[in-house]
């Protein structure tokens, strides 16, 4: 029994053992730590109870250090930046781009565009300031396939500078639209009129002191003629900070004048002509090189011309013929060579005041511009426009007959004009009180209308 507890005790021991024999090197490491464990804890035992006195003394300064810097950083930096930002975006939603978490100083990296050495606009990025110079150019780059733009340059010195700007100048820094907008008018001022009633480039330039030459261009998109109530106009000249120049190639197509000849013909009247030819413009392509400044044409030169088309000459008829003297005859003759009559004198219902009513002469369509001749000679009293009958001349012949003729479309004699029979004093139109072109043909006898068939059988030509 005592041999067998001696053997327990054996076997425990060794079990016991036996892991650390097998692990030899772990246990060295382990004893390695646990020394350099015991070394560093006895020196900073030591060292700690070395400085006992002193210790609390300079963790407290350290503190206060710490502290300063941090009080330091937050009242020079951070409150000024998040103020100016706040405020920037107040005025501006422009600036939401602006990263707060790049303000790390009072100073802020931007770029300039120098406009003749001086900085004139601030850009968050070297980017953004090229894009607004291409921006510019490419608001004079036409995108007619005719035009070549040779050469795009500033009229003035630019140059993009990366400059240093105090975080409170914040605001100067501007977004690509922005800064383009200030370019282009020189100016962030907005200054509009809203149109009223009766006004136009005219009135508003009494009003404010500008010329209308300045309005225009300060509208260059607003047509003067076509203001509408309500539409806003712009009261700011632009006067801009860069100006674009361009050369430009351009191609466009030229009219070509036509000639003119007269032929004698012997059925006219000496001073009446008649076109035999209507006349026809050519067309000619043109190549020329065109300077601009800001759009606005400076200078051409005609690099090449070439003919499309030749022009058609118009030929004329000039009369020859005397005409008769220039007094009443008592004869009346047709007062259109051709025509058809389309309705006759007496009572009859008015097509357009929908009434019987007395037609107090003939109407005989033809069409526009059919010369009207008078009817006989005599001098014309009445040459322009009368209510009812539009453009109308009334000539008198003596013996107290006159003569009147309506809804002209032109008139070609004055009042006081002494006129022979057979002049042509005017073209067939439907101006006035009419449904379409015809002319009304009235003879007066005491300035009482007559049946003017009384005088000429209208009907045997018409
Ligand atoms: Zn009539």
């Amino acid at each position: 029994m005592k041999e067998r507890i001696t053997d327990y005790i054996a076997w425990f021991i060794a079990k016991l053992i036996k892991p650390v024999y097998q692990n030899r090197e772990a246990i060295m490491s382990k004893k390695i730590i646990i020394i350099f464990a015991s070394i560093f804890t006895i020196i900073v035992l030591g060292v700690s109870f070395a400085n006992s006195g002193k210790t609390q003394n300079s963790l407290a300064e350290n503190d206060i250090e710490l502290k300063t810097v941090e009080v330091q950083q937050i009242e020079t930096v951070e409150p000024i930046a998040k103020d100016t930002y706040k405020n920037s975006l107040k005025t501006k939603s422009d600036y939401k781009y602006m990263d707060i978490d790049e303000i790390d100083s009072a100073m802020i990296s931007a770029y300039a565009i120098k406009i003749n050495n001086e900085d004139k606009v601030y850009l968050k990025t070297e980017q953004d300031a090229q894009n607004v110079l291409y921006d510019l150019k490419k608001i004079y780059i036409s995108d007619d396939e005719n035009t070549e733009i040779v050469k795009i340059y500033f009229d003035e010195n630019i140059e993009i500078e990366k400059v240093y700007l105090n975080v409170i100048d914040l605001e100067n820094i501007r977004t690509v639209e922005d800064a383009l907008n200030l370019i282009v008018k020189g100016t962030d001022e907005e200054r509009k009129h809203k149109i009223k009633r009766g006004e136009n480039f005219w009135v508003l330039a009494d009003d404010y002191k500008i010329s209308v030459n300045d309005l225009i261009k300060a509208n260059p998109e607003v047509v003067p003629e076509r203001l509408q109530i309500g539409q806003e106009v712009s009261l700011i000249v632009p006067e801009p900070l860069i100006n674009v120049c361009t050369v430009e190639n351009v191609t466009y197509n030229e009219k070509i004048k036509y000639d003119v000849v007269y032929e004698d013909n012997a059925n006219l009247y000496k001073d009446e002509y008649r076109v035999k030819l209507r006349g026809a413009y050519g067309t000619k392509e043109i190549e020329a090189e065109l300077v601009k400044k800001d759009g606005r044409e400076l200078g051409k030169v005609v690099l090449n011309e070439e003919i499309i088309s030749e022009p058609i000459t118009k030929v004329v008829y000039k009369g020859t013929k005397n005409p008769p003297p220039s007094i009443g005859t008592g004869v009346f003759s047709k007062p259109l060579s051709r025509g058809t009559i389309t309705s006759g004198y007496g009572m009859r219902f008015h097509p357009v005041y929908r009434t019987y009513r007395m037609h107090t002469g003939v109407d005989i369509a033809a069409p526009k511009g059919t010369p009207v001749l008078a009817s006989d000679g005599g001098k014309v009293i009445f040459a322009g426009w009368k209510t009812g009958y539009g453009n109308c001349v009334v000539i008198d012949h003596g013996a107290n007959l006159t003569s009147m003729y309506g809804h002209l479309s032109s008139i070609s004699v004055k009042v006081g004009q002494k006129v022979y029979k057979g002049k042509t004093i005017g073209g067939v139109g439907s101006t006035g009180t009419s449904t379409g072109n015809h002319l009304h043909f009235e003879i007066r006898k005491l300035g009482n209308d007559i049946n003017p068939n009384k005088y000429i059988n209208l009907y045997k030509y018409y």
